[in-house]
């Protein structure tokens, strides 16, 4: 059994594949403190206007007003007397974002963290590794593998119905792209350039150097 502070600020993060429910179970926690008449504030990057400007939505369709901000530093500024603070989909924030978690910790401010884990390349996602070790309690949620039917801890991209490659480009125009949840066994990485001869391969790692590793990218959108 979880014991949690009696006082003082803490922070809680909830990571896990798409379809894990990672923001359900962030507003789960929300609507508990709301009925306990806790002020909440919650804040989102401006960039994930999925299907509402200002509202957290998960994908049961219930909502909970939550403020868009350009960069994590602005919810600093924001939170006001809050007693508990969400971020959601805060894996597409800036790498500030653990530090403005730190501060409102410090500021005695409970504080709810939502967030995909890995990318789609599996490859830690932006600032959340730094997130979870400050927080004081993690939960990593599994969805359904859509293959076997084990516990998914990761997200499958798929482009016209095919295991996407790590180089695939951010937007394809005409193909259908699509998520799934996997496990680790199922999930599919084809590698980026499969047919290169030898020496075509020592050409491109001369002319790109490290720069052709990709980093754990925003590509795509986070559920
Ligand atoms: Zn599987």
């Amino acid at each position: 059994m979880r014991v949690m502070p009696s006082q003082g600020g803490w922070i809680e993060v909830i990571v896990g594949s798409m379809f894990s429910g990672k923001s359900e179970e962030l507003m789960r926690r929300l609507r508990r403190a709301q009925i306990a008449r806790q002020s909440v504030a919650v804040f989102k990057p401006l960039l994930d206007n999925r299907y509402h400007a200002t509202d957290v939505v998960s994908h049961d369709g219930t909502r909970l007003a939550a403020r868009p901000v350009d960069t994590s530093m602005q919810i600093l500024g924001m939170v006001g007397d809050a007693d508990i603070v969400g971020i959601d989909v805060a894996q597409f924030f800036d790498e500030q974002v653990f530090e403005v978690a730190v501060r409102l910790d410090d500021d005695g401010k409970r504080v709810i963290v939502a967030a995909l884990d890995m990318d789609f390349k599996n490859e830690p996602f932006g600032p959340i590794p730094h997130m979870l070790a400050v927080a004081e309690f993690v939960d990593k949620l599994q969805a359904i593998c859509q293959v076997c039917g084990g516990p998914a801890t990761r997200t499958q991209r798929l482009i016209a119905g095919r295991p996407a490659k790590p180089d695939e480009p951010v937007i394809r125009v005409g193909a259908q792209e699509s998520y799934e949840p996997r496990c680790r066994q199922c999930h599919e990485l084809p590698s980026a350039r499969p047919s290169l001869d030898l020496a075509e391969s020592a050409l491109e790692g001369a002319l790109e150097g490290p720069s052709a590793i990709a980093r754990p990218g925003i590509e795509y959108v986070a559920r």
